[in-house]
């Protein structure tokens, strides 16, 4: 059994051992997973992903401890040591001449707390970072419980310079309503229907109007959890300008990134996927990936 494996099942992490990580100065890690422009094949942003490395157990993954997290009212502990890293990956960054606007998860309770805002804006404003290199997610594993509070708090965070995205849109809490409260320059439109968009017009649907939806209200579209290269076409087609997935590159710590930013800075070529994706990748930005094209519904293949 892979330490993977052992770990994903929660009942193996005591709730007192995930206070203790959360508290410790050891065992959080924070990996980066590149977003992408798909017109282009370049590395516009990053994701920050907590992994815990477990003394025990090797890596667990946030499944099995941000519930937990969120239970204990320990959220707002998270997402300071969270921003604590992503500030010193920006300042890493910085050093080697790199500017990539890295996004911090954070569910409502979390963003609806002003002094965590406050204390990611100090941060920001120490580091002498723009804070337009600082993106927020707020992640959908939560009911809205004070949307006035929420909507102030995310105004702030604006009002600053940092964005504000919508994680997991489509299977969350986000009502339209909520979508028309709060300050947002981006939503992530959920896995769910990137990964069944290839056998359901209704998923594809479902995506094309939510990317509509989002490019009116003049948000940036990104779809989340691209697995297969031969997708990108489509996923254009739908209206995802922006793409996060497997087959993009995968959570990778920062040495691992820089390198794919140095070369994408270097080379100019778009590098966003590893070398055994390599071939077929540059046929997708070529248009040559028409041969290989999946069964979508006909009428909204235009590429
Ligand atoms: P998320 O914010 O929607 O992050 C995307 C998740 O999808 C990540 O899982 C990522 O590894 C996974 N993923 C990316 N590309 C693909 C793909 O092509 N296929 C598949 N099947 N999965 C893909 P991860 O790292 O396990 O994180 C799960 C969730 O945990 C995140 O979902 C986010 O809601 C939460 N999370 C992660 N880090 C943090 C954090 O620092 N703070 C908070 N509050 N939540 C976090
Ligand atoms: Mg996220
Ligand atoms: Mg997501």
């Amino acid at each position: 059994m892979t330490p993977n494996h052992e770990a994903s099942t929660s009942s193996v992490v005591s709730d007192e051992e995930i206070a203790a990580m959360v508290a410790g100065k050891d065992g959080l890690r924070v990996l980066l997973q590149p977003q992408v422009d798909l017109m282009t094949g370049r590395i516009v942003s990053a994701e920050a992903l907590a992994r815990w490395q477990h003394p025990r157990l090797g890596i667990v993954m946030p499944a099995e401890f941000i519930p937990a997290i969120n239970r204990m009212g320990l959220d707002k502990l998270l997402f300071e040591r969270v921003c604590l890293r992503v500030i010193d990956i920006l300042l890493t960054m910085r050093r080697a001449g790199i500017a990539v606007p890295v996004a911090i998860n954070a569910p409502a309770s979390t963003l609806s707390d002003e002094s965590a805002v406050d204390f990611l804006l100090d941060l920001i404003y120490a580091a002498e970072l723009p804070a337009s290199l600082v993106r927020v997610e707020l992640t959908e594993d939560q009911p809205i419980r004070e949307l006035d509070v929420l909507r102030a708090s995310l105004m702030k965070l604006e009002d600053a310079g940092c964005e504000v995205s919508l994680d997991d849109f489509g299977t969350g809490h986000a009502s339209l309503k909520l979508l028309s409260a709060i300050p947002l320059s981006e939503v992530k439109i959920d896995q769910y229907f990137v990964t069944r968009m290839r056998r359901s017009a209704v998923a594809f649907e479902v995506l094309r109007t939510a990317a509509e939806l989002a490019t009116r209200l003049g948000w940036r579209v990104v779809a989340e959890g691209v697995e297969n290269v031969a997708d990108i076409p489509a996923l254009r087609a739908a209206g995802c300008r922006y793409g996060q997935g497997f087959a993009l590159g995968r959570p990778m710590p920062l040495d691992a990134l820089m390198v794919r930013l140095r070369t994408q800075r270097d080379g100019g070529e778009p590098l966003a996927a590893p070398a055994n994706y390599a071939s077929s990748w540059i046929e997708a930005f070529d248009g040559g990936a028409k041969e290989t094209e999946p069964a979508f519904p006909a009428r909204v293949i235009t590429q």
